[in-house]
């Protein structure tokens, strides 16, 4: 039998606010354990929790930007557990009514075929702290510093077919949380992670199979092969004849394996309850269309751009897309004209991408500027420097902030694109070597390429090797 596999996401992403979601603590990464913490965030009996208005605002830009309904007037919860790493023995979230719901984005798969997920929910709620499990101390430690972190968490629809959807939805979701500057989405530092819900069903049918839930996968692969591997379980499993439970299971992505960790709790096992400590959250209207003007242009409608007006190639647009400093030098480099936007491509996914992954810089902190790249492509669009020239003074800039003008004149580097001046070198050429003329005339079409060469070379590589090419032929078969 075929069986089509069901994917959904939940996907927890920590904001990049300064401060924490219910007290003053510094919201940072790295810090030297349990120093980034005070009562509120540690559940000390007595202490009354604030809401950081900053959390709701970016929330609600992440609900703009994927086409949620915005819930202006919501309320928090708590929703109850216990864990060595969450003091309060309860979660402050947001049951049944998420301040953003009904939205979706659209995907971009293989084949540049476009594809909607639908978004169910986003909601606001704390982070809990880190355990840290010693071997040699023999036993686990708690760092409470996470504590209070705030995060959003994005349910999916299960819209998803494939790992490889899965991976573009993500991809998808990152992007957009980088474009409108609410997360800095460094999955090493658990800025993001998902839950990942996976069924399967024989093809064709249109109800759902039991699904599996596999909690905090911290990677975008592990992701995929979480659900690869949970797929392939339930399929051999059902062929089997045996029946799939609704259960969480741990993955372990080292081992490349999931196991049962318990059978799925319901909703009702955390007896949600309205938050008493916290009032209604209520956003005035206005607050929610003005935040929606902050939203940019995002990565999907860049993509579309990119490949339908500037005649970007696919692939080339969703690379410039994906990267916030590279799109944002691109668009730099367009709007102030007079190169080709294919050319500019080229450049910043060859030798300026080459260049911010070797010294792990971002563009914003070198020399280069969309004035500096598009003098240079300028120069060797209009003939007046060589490609090779345009190099060299690409590094000048990178390396030592040289000045273009300075560096073409101290290297020598202009090209000499004048007719008259190359053909007075061509013919110098041509009657220093009239056996190689000969040979050509007389069918050694190879003979070409040795005497553009001598012209290049007498020109001290100088000439614009197209013209010099033209004009020896133009001598030739004159
Ligand atoms: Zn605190």
């Amino acid at each position: 039998m075929e069986y089509e596999t069901i994917v959904g996401l939940e996907v927890h992403a920590e904001l990049n606010t300064k401060t924490k979601i219910y007290c003053s603590c510094r919201n940072a990464f790295g810090l030297e354990v349990n120093t980034q913490i005070c009562p509120i965030c540690t559940g000390m009996p007595g202490t009354l929790p604030t809401l950081n208005e900053k959390v709701v605002e970016y929330a609600v830009k992440m609900g703009h930007a994927t086409n949620c309904s915005i819930n202006n007037v919501c309320k928090q919860d708590r929703k109850n557990y216990f864990y060595p790493d969450l003091p309060k023995a309860y979660q402050i979230s947001q049951a049944d009514i998420p301040l953003c719901e009904h939205g979706y984005v659209d995907v971009m798969l293989d084949g540049g075929v476009e594809k909607r997920i639908g978004i169910t929910r986003i909601h606001i709620e704390e982070d809990a702290g880190k355990m840290l499990h010693n071997d040699a101390f023999q036993g686990s430690l708690v760092d409470f510093n996470r504590c209070g972190v705030p995060l959003i968490e994005i349910v999916s629809e299960p819209d998803m077919r494939s790992s490889a959807e899965a991976k573009a939805y993500l991809e998808t979701l990152r992007s957009i949380l980088q474009y409108i500057d609410i997360s800095d989405c460094k999955m090493q530092e658990g800025s993001i992670r998902c839950d990942v819900n996976v069924s399967v069903r024989p093809k064709g049918s249109t109800e759902f199979g039991k699904r599996v839930e596999m909690k905090n996968v911290n990677s975008f692969s592990g992701a995929m092969r979480a659900i690869d591997y949970e797929s392939n379980r339930q399929i051999e499993a059902l062929e089997r004849g045996e029946e799939i439970f609704q259960e969480t299971r741990r993955w372990d992505d080292l081992k490349g394996e999931n196991f049962l960790l318990r059978s799925k709790e319901d909703a009702q096992d955390y007896r949600y309850f309205p938050e008493p400590d916290l009032t209604t959250i209520y956003i005035p209207l206005e607050k929610v269309e003005e935040l929606k003007k902050t939203i940019p242009e995002l990565p999907n409608a860049k993509v579309k751009r990119y490949v339908k007006e500037l005649g970007i190639p696919q692939t080339d647009a969703e690379l410039i897309a994906e990267n916030l400093q590279r799109c944002g030098l691109f668009d730099e480099c367009v709007s102030i004209g007079g190169v080709s936007p294919k050319t500019v491509s080229n450049w910043i996914l060859a030798d300026v991408s080459k260049y911010m992954n070797e010294t792990g810089k971002d563009i914003s902190e070198s020399n280069l500027t969309a004035e500096k790249l598009v003098k240079i492509i300028k120069l060797i669009e209009d003939g007046k420097i060589s490609n090779n020239s345009g190099k060299i003074i690409f590094d000048e800039i990178m390396k030592n902030n040289a000045d273009i003008d300075a560096v073409i004149s101290e290297k020598g580097l202009s090209q000499i694109s004048d007719d008259s001046a190359i053909e007075k070198i061509v013919n110098e050429v041509l009657a220093a070597n009239e056996k190689s003329v000969n040979d050509y005339r007389g069918g050694k079409t190879n003979a070409l390429g040795f005497l553009v060469g001598q012209c290049m070379k007498a020109s001290k590589g100088q000439a614009n090797p197209a013209k010099c090419k033209e004009l020896v032929l133009k001598f030739l078969n004159g």
